[in-house]
């Protein structure tokens, strides 16, 4: 599914940091968003699922709309807008003293599945999708922790898959692992595109040349341009995105 953000704006307190921002994303594509830090990237993607207004003082205005459905409306239960729009964070955190099966099954869980046979046969298939599968399939009762940190960032991969998000949100997901479970997770991502729309956050500009269909270069809070990775790599339209590629700030 396509969502499609008009006018956000987003504050911590009195301290604007979105302005204005536009911009869609496009079913089964990969949108990579880049910018220095502090530019409001993580803020952007915690809007798109509801999570910024978890943060005291923290408000934002503006539409997010996933299919006719403004899910930034106050009305909508954000928990259900969570599982439309799954999220996987910078640092792989498994639930601690949850087993792998336990830590992938755990959204569904919240959700009120507790069918045995339901809850086996989604975690099989999640962690197929996340790559993971072969790997922990004979030892589904060890702790997530025990798993390597690429595989743990798989296993929270399949933990936000099991619950079937078409949209997927995530935050700069290879930075805390080696170059090996880098190139994991970025031939999942070019899997996981031809069933779900995924925005990943990344400071590397490899990394978005080499996953993303499209890329919006953030700065200061606003949206400064966003097109096709290899116009932006190539061609970028605005000074503040030449700069940036050639590595002058951020
Ligand atoms: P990025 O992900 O691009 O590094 P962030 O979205 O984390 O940027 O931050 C955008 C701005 O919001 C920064 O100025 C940052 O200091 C501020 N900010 C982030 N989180 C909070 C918070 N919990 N409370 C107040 N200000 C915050
Ligand atoms: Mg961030």
């Amino acid at each position: 599914m396509s969502i499609r953000v008009e006018n956000l704006n987003a504050w911590f307190g009195d301290h604007q940091v979105l302005q204005n921002i536009s911009l869609q994303a496009v079913d089964k594509e990969v949108l990579a968003l880049i910018g220095p830090s502090g530019c409001g990237k993580s803020t952007f993607l915690r809007c798109l699922n509801r999570l910024h207004e978890e943060t005291p003082g923290a408000t934002s205005e503006g539409s997010i709309m996933i299919g006719e459905e403004n899910i930034n409306d106050r009305r909508i239960d954000s928990v259900a807008v969570r599982r439309k729009v799954g999220m996987v964070f910078q640092k792989p955190v498994p639930f601690p003293g949850l087993t792998i099966f336990e830590n992938t099954v755990a959204g569904l869980r919240l959700s009120g599945v507790r069918d045995k046979t339901t809850l086996k046969t989604e975690a099989e298939l999640a962690l197929q999708k996340a790559a993971l599968w072969d790997e922990v399939k004979d030892k589904l009762d060890a702790p997530g922790t025990s798993l390597s940190g690429g595989q743990q960032q798989r296993l929270c991969i399949a933990r936000a898959l099991a619950i079937h998000p078409p949209i997927l949100l995530l935050d700069e997901p290879t930075s805390a692992l080696d170059p090996i479970s880098t190139a994991g997770i970025e031939d999942l991502i070019k899997q996981l595109k031809k069933t779900v729309t995924i925005i990943i956050v990344t400071h590397n500009m490899q990394q978005a040349q080499r996953v993303a269909d499209t890329t919006a270069f953030f700065y200061l809070g606003k949206l400064i341009e966003i097109g096709k990775t290899e116009q932006i790599f190539k061609s970028p339209q605005k000074t503040e995105t030449q700069k940036y590629i050639a590595g002058r700030f951020g």
